[in-house]
């Protein structure tokens, strides 16, 4: 599993060091415009704590910090107008998950039909 690293790229935006396209924020919680989108809605949900992967969030966060994080992926799904048409939130985690940058996040996509889960 990821360790955390200060110098990864969601480390850097969360301290302002690169910009990004803020679709939600509160003092738990950025979510922005990914970079590379592979859907027409395609939104990172991040914590602002320190957490290199999904397990270290659920083992270590506070219940405010759990609760956040869920809360506002519902946030980015009304701001983004998806809750009728239906979304995808997804996280990778480790190597297998096929996780790239070592701050927990959550992929919330939509705007489309998404197809199977997994590439076959
Ligand atoms: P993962 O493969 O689950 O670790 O996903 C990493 C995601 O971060 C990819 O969807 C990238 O397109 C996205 N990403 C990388 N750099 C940035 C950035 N500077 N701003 C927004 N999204 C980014």
């Amino acid at each position: 599993m990821p360790v955390y690293d200060d110098s990864n790229i969601f480390a850097k935006i969360l301290r302002g060091e690169i910009p990004n396209t803020t679709v939600y924020e509160d003092d738990q919680v950025l979510a922005f415009e990914d970079v590379a989108p592979q859907a027409p809605v395609h939104v990172m949900v991040i914590p602002k704590g320190k957490y290199a992967s999904m397990s270290e969030f659920i083992e270590n966060a506070s219940d405010a910090e759990v609760l956040a994080l869920n809360r506002a992926i519902l946030k980015v799904v009304d701001a983004k107008g998806l809750r009728d048409s239906g979304y995808r939130t997804l996280v990778n985690n480790g190597d297998h998950g096929g996780q790239e940058v070592p701050h927990l996040h959550i992929h919330v996509c939509g705007g489309k039909p998404l197809g199977p889960l997994l590439v076959k």
